[in-house]
């Protein structure tokens, strides 16, 4: 019976078979934030109204992935082997 299959070959991955689990957390990051004079002093109620108001129109799941998508693959051996190699997979790179 099969349990899971390799997500990048396919192969059927049997119950006790070695599988790898790849998890990849992918969010955006803030660097922590340091508060100047001029921002004390900045209409901070007028700025979060134009940001509600812009984000009205957007989809919210666009908005949630915008800030942090996860994903979760089952490899196999092999795949596991070729995938450590290269993880950023540079074929994607522009
Ligand atoms: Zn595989």
């Amino acid at each position: 019976m099969v349990y899971y299959r390799c997500d990048i070959c396919g192969k059927e991955l049997p119950k006790k078979s070695l599988r790898y689990i790849v998890k990849i957390d992918l969010y955006a990051a803030y660097d922590t934030l340091e508060i100047t004079k001029e921002d004390l002093k900045k209409d901070c109620l007028t700025e979060i109204r134009e940001l509600l108001e812009k984000m009205k129109d957007m989809d919210p799941r666009k908005l949630e992935e915008d800030v942090f998508m996860n994903f979760k693959y089952d490899l196999c051996k092999q795949c596991k082997d070729k995938y450590a190699q290269n993880p950023l997979d540079i074929t994607i790179r522009v």
